[in-house]
């Protein structure tokens, strides 16, 4: 671990250097040696881990998809195969002891590094939740990545914050407790929706005068949607760090407008981008200026989703992580099915003059470029757009959209309650008009009862609510 002060000012090619060490390090010491899974990839494959001089030859190693990292059915132990093995007793005798350069005494692996600590899960929005093992070691990481995101945030011990980020056993809602603890500030874990509840969370937001948010971005949508409802005030509310979910610059733009028409004191909203296989999440400094990583936790590449292609600075293309320091499960080019529309760049930051590679733009799922049959032959159906059209819409409460299958072609649904005193006739009409601008597939827009939208997309029941339903492959 790097000290942040120091990190976060280097030049970028002193940065590059550091993480090619640590990557030969951890390919050579830590992946060919003890990773069942990597050290069996590679003796098959006929990789030899030294021809792996740094970053630029990443490109000779294989990717690490989410279908090799599910657990098939009747292999129950599969994960395992991700998790580094704990040193044996000979290996650290083996190892040559004494003092090295630095001054620092070499004195090989310690076995305690590598002790299963906890399990946190990946989201399994696209396919089934995978086990990340967590040791004592990973989770000084953790903090470590929570604290940097705070000072990346300029939060400090003075903000006192409501953490509204679900329950569960994943890094987002334990690396925003982790971060609060660190910083010693006041802050309610709530544990979101599904624990406390809305109206205890706004009543709590109100009563403990507090000027810090933090939520997926549909649940606060929802909640300044429904202040006035439960009859609570925002006047302290100052800021919203929204994460975890779909969050385009037009959903910060529509929060913040949110904010001012609820009579907020601020309208602040920043974002942070979280990767469950990373083993931790980014934080963004101001407005657009992309998620800060920590480059001596994370390499992060970013490729052609096709093709695989490593692209340059600044193409969109998918987010690719490898553990550069990490016990526990590790993962190596893992293809994360996210897209960064604007990239990655290792220019210093325009906003904070850190250095550190930053992810630009928004962060779109590669699952949600879609394909729909038409009457006459395939049509592109991008519903990641259709999610930031939905979410920027004035006067829609909550939604959600099927893709369905049919006699003459597959069409979209879109589903929808307006907030309350919208004319949802008018609203209706307008949308479907918006939609069928956009989009070249058969749509309809209908509305619903509150329950039922609510209960269909899984709100304060789910981590994020799911808002697009795939019917032809069920
Ligand atoms: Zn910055």
């Amino acid at each position: 671990m790097q000290a942040w002060s120091k990190l976060s000012k280097m030049p970028a090619p002193a940065i590059r250097k550091l993480q090619n060490e640590l990557l030969q390090k951890m390919l050579s010491e830590e992946l060919a040696v003890r990773h069942p899974y990597y050290r069996e990839l590679f003796k098959k494959e006929n990789i030899n881990p030294a021809d792996i001089k740094g970053v630029e030859d990443l490109n000779k190693l294989p990717f690490t998809d989410k279908k090799d990292v599910l657990a098939p059915e009747d292999d129950p132990l599969y994960p395992k195969k991700f998790v580094l093995e704990t040193p044996a007793g000979e290996e650290q005798k083996g190892k040559k002891k004494g003092f090295s350069l630095f001054g620092k005494k070499d004195t090989g692996p310690d076995p305690a590094d590598y002790k299963f600590f906890t399990l946190y899960f990946t989201a399994g929005r696209t396919a089934k939740p995978v086990p990340m093992e967590y040791t004592h070691y990973d989770l000084d990481n953790l903090r470590e990545a929570g604290a940097r995101a705070f000072d990346i945030l300029e939060l400090t011990r003075d903000d006192t914050l409501i953490n509204a980020f679900t329950f569960a056993p994943n890094a987002y809602f334990w690396q925003m407790f982790y971060s609060t603890i660190g910083t010693g500030s006041t802050a309610l874990q709530t544990g979101g929706g599904k624990v406390l509840g809305m109206e205890k969370i706004l009543k709590a937001m109100d009563s403990m005068e507090a000027p810090v948010l933090v939520c997926a971005p549909g649940y606060a949508r929802f909640a300044l949607q429904t202040l006035d409802h439960f009859g609570f005030s925002a006047s302290n509310l100052e800021r919203i760090v929204i994460g975890i979910d779909y969050a385009p610059q037009s959903a910060v733009d529509r929060i913040s407008g949110l904010m001012k028409a609820v009579g907020a004191k601020d309208t602040k909203v920043q974002r942070m981008y979280f990767v469950s296989e990373a083993k931790s999440g980014w934080a963004e400094c101001g407005p657009g200026t992309g998620y800060h990583t920590n480059p001596d936790h994370v390499l992060v590449e970013v490729v052609d989703p096709e093709s695989g292609k490593v692209l340059g600075e600044g193409e969109k293309g998918e987010v690719v992580v490898t553990m550069l320091d990490g016990r526990g499960t590790v993962f190596l080019r893992f293809r994360t099915g996210d897209i960064a529309t604007g990239g990655i760049t290792t220019e210093p930051c325009p906003h904070c003059k850190r250095t550190v590679p930053r992810i630009m733009g928004d962060i779109e799922r590669k699952g949600l470029y879609l394909e729909l049959q038409g009457k006459d032959g395939p049509v592109r159906f991008n519903a990641n757009k259709l999610r930031e059209m939905m979410f920027a819409r004035e006067g829609v409460l909550l939604w959600y959209a099927e893709i369905n299958p049919g006699e003459s072609g597959e069409s979209v649904k879109v589903v929808l309650k307006g907030t309350s005193g919208s004319d949802e006739e008018k609203l209706l009409v307008a949308v479907q008009e918006e939609l069928q601008n956009e989009f070249s597939v058969p749509l309809e827009v209908e509305s619903s009862t509150l329950d039922a939208v609510a209960n269909k997309i899984g709100l304060e029941k789910f981590i994020t609510e799911q808002v697009i339903f795939d019917n032809r492959s069920s």
